[in-house]
């Protein structure tokens, strides 16, 4: 039953007539060109797989965000992640996108082919039962994601800490979008009018921090989806408001997100982490743009506990991901897009990843 009414509830977010209907307002709308950006991959690639791109008027460009977590974890620290699988007795666990992900050597997949312990895992909390079933074995989870992995982070840490796991800890790579969305538009580059924000972050963390963004670069931000309806509803809605003049943060999103977001998954967050600059691969360092754990879980922290890498860290030189991921450069626009580059060798992470942009362009043949 509850499965039919899934099912019943995506069809009504996919039904062509439905899409087509707001495809015809966005074109009715649109008198001059816009440049919008979809901050996450997840978005990216529901537009390529339903080919709204296509349908939207000549003058809209969609302009793909940062938000590919895959993406944009630093070379540096995928190279640790390498560094500390190969360390005797470790149990190296990853989401399954991170193993053809290419550090400067390698990547896990290689790591494991030579003989070191890599499983791929669901979620943290496998880790923490992989690590309770074998105390013999030091259990490290590679903790990349957005805001929205966090919770799930912080309850394994806050889980291992309750089953007293000596053998348990985590390599912590998360990034936050806001800090993201100020780095992007305060870029001399910067060519983005307007925001679809991502719907999954503001589920989790809201979307009370956009507002001063909005305000600031007088940039309008209209929360989004991932299904077809939700996707155009979310351009209209950006399109509408840039067409008035008008700059406001809106919420296309309703069933799904609130104004304040999970205020219990934010609290459990701050409990465990603390905001830090992070280094995102291909764009640089922006100030406070990631989570490390606080001083009281620095127990579970795997940088911590195997010590600094000296890693020469080196990243392909014909690999353009970072202009990808600031919108400023299109994937088939590198010269190794689908030739020297593709999903079974891939030469950067956008072409590896499930949310990756270049993966989405030449999965759905734009270019
Ligand atoms: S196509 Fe490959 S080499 Fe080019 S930017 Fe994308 S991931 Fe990098």
């Amino acid at each position: 039953m509850v499965k039919q009414d899934t099912t019943a509830l995506l069809a009504s977010y996919r039904a062509a007539d439905r899409v087509k209907q707001v495809i015809e307002k966005i074109h009715q709308r649109t008198s001059r060109p816009w440049s919008l950006m979809e901050i996450c991959g997840g978005q990216t690639h529901a537009i390529m797989q339903y080919g709204l791109d296509q349908l939207l008027p000549g003058e809209i460009e969609l302009v793909h965000g940062p938000g590919c977590p895959v993406c944009v974890t630093s070379l540096a620290l995928i190279d640790q992640a390498l560094w500390i699988a190969q360390q005797p007795d470790v149990i190296f666990t990853s989401f399954g996108d991170m193993l053809r992900v290419p550090g400067s050597h390698g990547d896990l997949f290689s790591v494991r082919a030579g003989g070191a312990q890599v499983r791929v895992v669901y979620s943290p909390m496998d880790a923490v039962k992989i690590a309770a079933t074998n105390p013999d074995k030091q259990v490290v989870f590679f903790g990349i994601g957005f805001e929205t992995t966090a919770p799930a982070n912080a309850m394994a840490v806050l889980q291992a800490e309750k089953m007293v796991l000596q053998n348990f800890s985590i390599l912590p790579a998360i990034v936050l979008v806001p800090p993201a969305m100020h780095a992007i538009l305060s870029s001399p580059n910067n060519r983005i009018q307007g925001f679809l924000a991502a719907g999954h972050v503001c589920a989790v963390m809201g979307y009370w921090q956009y507002p001063p963004i909005a305000e600031q670069y007088q940039t309008p931000i209209v929360v989004t989806g991932f299904e077809p309806l939700d996707l155009v509803n979310g351009i209209y809605r950006t399109i509408d408001m840039l067409e008035s003049g008008r700059v406001a943060v809106e919420n296309a999103y309703p069933r799904v997100v609130t104004y304040e977001g999970n205020q219990v998954a934010q609290k459990i967050i701050d409990q465990v982490f603390e905001p830090v600059d992070r280094n995102w691969r291909g764009i640089g360092t922006i100030p406070e743009s990631g989570f490390d754990l606080r001083e009281t879980y620095q127990f579970y922290d795997a940088a911590h506990r195997f010590g600094s890498t000296d890693i020469d860290t080196a990243e392909s030189e014909v690999c353009i991901a970072g202009l990808v991921l600031q919108g400023i450069k299109k994937p088939f626009e590198c010269p190794a897009f689908g030739t020297a580059c593709t999903p079974l060798n891939p030469l950067g992470a956008p072409m590896v990843s499930s949310e990756g942009a270049c993966a989405a362009y030449y999965t759905y043949k734009r270019g």
